[in-house]
């Protein structure tokens, strides 16, 4: 399962420990205003390196700078911020060893998963380049022969960039790139648990590329870092990815002052298998959708919503598969699961396993843990109002549910505040699109399953998976730019008084 990487790369060391340790990155590496942030290898526990933890004063400083250097940013030719990007998406391929390693002890990523991320994150950083040569407007129509009207894109300004832990690297990509293609400066802020990944790694990528300085800060911290980096009044756009819960928090205080904000937050994804499907390829795609990453990415299968026509042969197969997982250190064999992110995760997953069971769901597979590393876990007999069905598990999880009608399949599938991925396996195209037209879904997917990433496809969800933004090369531009109107005229016009 694994494929093999090299622990030592054949090109220097991109962030060496003793380059961030106690640091933060505000137009340089430089002290901390809050203290230090223990970074962990999480299958082992073992601390890595300790990093700077931003103070607001910090944030302050960093927006300072950006708005300084921001200006010079934007008023560039855009091919040159094009190929500092390009630069950046090339530096990624050539350190691509050392951030799996990285990824994998700082996240409990498989090896797999942390190429498919780092993969992805190089492809969408040379989409953000193609951006900053776009047209950046539109020859207007006016009804006045001698004005010029012209609707062009300017940057939002300084872009405050909040990611979490499950992909830091790609996450926080996503964000940067596009923010930076259009002429914004970024301040970053990833996750206290994947510091390096979503936050020292651009720091050298991107003053390797020779980005000017004070456009790109990385903040290192939790709850506070965001809260200050949300009311900084110099920024002026939040992007924010995380759980619903913060989410809500992070756009009422942006709301009220009155700052664009893009939420993308959590998911629980029915997954809708009708009675004509290959069974197993159905249940290996479901097998991968809920398992992958341990169950902890916002697009996993929440739950396997299956015909009560196959149901039986999709439960054994689904079960199967999942005994015969493997769970460990990603670091020391080959495994397809390592740990989950911490202790409060794989108690919540305990807890949401344990009250569903209360509830009348029965539990066919797994359910156990040692310490991080939790066992693939299959339910049946599960119905709406469950935590396995309601909430976000974040852990390896198949909740199954079956269903008669094809009404029925709609409305469980609607049957949660969330919609950010949906998915309908059939060979009758026309039933799962009329199946799929109805589901209340930021990204829906016929004949796969719910976790598909590629940089083309507006990824973001509606309801309590975000606010409809969404990333990709056809949404970046309007996310991070404004429209503004400019008209032009050779002489001022007279008027009746
Ligand atoms: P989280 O909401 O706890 O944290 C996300 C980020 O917000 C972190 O950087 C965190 O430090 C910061 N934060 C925490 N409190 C804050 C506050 N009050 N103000 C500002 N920032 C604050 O989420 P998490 O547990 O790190 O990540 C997992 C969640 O992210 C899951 O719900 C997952 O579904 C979601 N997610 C969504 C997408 C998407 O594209 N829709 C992608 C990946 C993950």
């Amino acid at each position: 399962m694994n494929r093999a990487i090299q622990s030592h790369s054949p090109v220097p060391e991109l962030a060496p420990s003793q380059l961030w340790s106690e640091k933060v990155y505000v137009g340089g590496w430089g002290p901390s205003g809050a203290g230090t942030i223990e970074v962990t290898e999480k299958a082992t526990g073992k601390i890595i390196g300790t990093i700077g933890r931003a103070s607001a004063e910090d944030v302050a400083r960093a927006a300072s700078m950006a708005r300084d250097a921001q200006p010079a940013w934007a008023a560039l030719p855009s091919p040159e911020r094009g190929d500092i990007l390009r630069t950046v998406s090339r530096l990624i391929q050539e350190h691509s060893a050392e951030i799996c390693v990285q990824l994998v002890r700082e996240t409990g990523a498989i090896a797999p998963k942390a190429h498919v991320e780092v993969e992805l994150a190089a492809r969408e950083v040379l989409e953000a380049a193609a951006l900053a040569t776009q047209p950046p407007g539109l020859l207007l129509a006016s009804a006045t022969a001698t004005r010029r009207s012209i609707a062009r894109r300017i940057p939002m300004g300084i872009v405050g960039a909040i990611v979490p832990w499950n992909s830091p690297f790609l996450l926080a990509l996503r964000a940067l790139g596009p923010a930076l293609a259009t002429g914004n400066a970024v301040l970053l802020k990833p996750d206290p648990q994947s510091p390096i990944c979503g936050g020292v790694f651009f720091a050298q990528l991107f003053e390797a590329a020779k980005l000017p300085r004070g456009l790109l800060h990385v903040l290192p911290g939790g709850a506070e870092t965001g809260e200050a980096l949300v009311r900084d009044p110099l920024v002026k756009m939040i992007s924010f990815t995380g759980s619903s819960r913060t989410g809500r928090q992070v756009g009422a205080t942006a709301g009220g002052l009155l700052k664009r904000v893009s939420l993308e937050l959590g998911g629980s994804n029915p997954y809708i298998v009708l009675d004509d499907a290959n069974v197993e390829a159905a249940a290996g795609a479901g097998s991968f959708g809920s398992f992958f990453h341990q169950g902890q990415i916002c697009m996993s299968v929440g739950c396997h919503i299956v015909h009560e026509g196959i149901v039986a042969g999709y439960t054994d197969n689904l079960v199967r598969r999942a005994q015969a997982l493997r769970v460990g250190d990603p670091s020391r064999g080959e495994v397809h699961l390592g740990p989950l992110i911490n202790e409060r995760q794989a108690a919540n997953v305990e807890r949401i396993i344990r009250e569903s069971v209360a509830q009348g769901a029965r539990l066919l597979t797994g359910g156990n843990r040692r310490g991080l590393f939790f066992e693939p876990t299959v339910l049946d007999h599960v119905r709406p109002g469950m935590p396995v069905f309601n909430e976000e598990i974040f852990g390896p999880v198949a909740p199954i549910v079956s269903f008669r009608t094809d009404e029925e399949a709609i409305e469980l599938g609607n049957g949660t505040e969330y919609g950010l991925s949906a998915a309908v396996v059939s060979p009758n195209l026309a039933r799962a699109q009329r199946i799929a037209d109805r589901l209340h879904s930021g990204m829906v997917h016929i004949n796969d399953q719910t976790l598909i990433h590629e940089v083309y496809g507006p990824i973001g969800g509606i309801g309590a998976s975000g606010n409809g933004y969404k990333y990709s090369s056809v949404t970046n531009a309007d996310l991070f730019t404004e429209w503004q109107w400019l008209t032009i005229q050779s002489e001022v016009p007279r008027y009746p008084f």
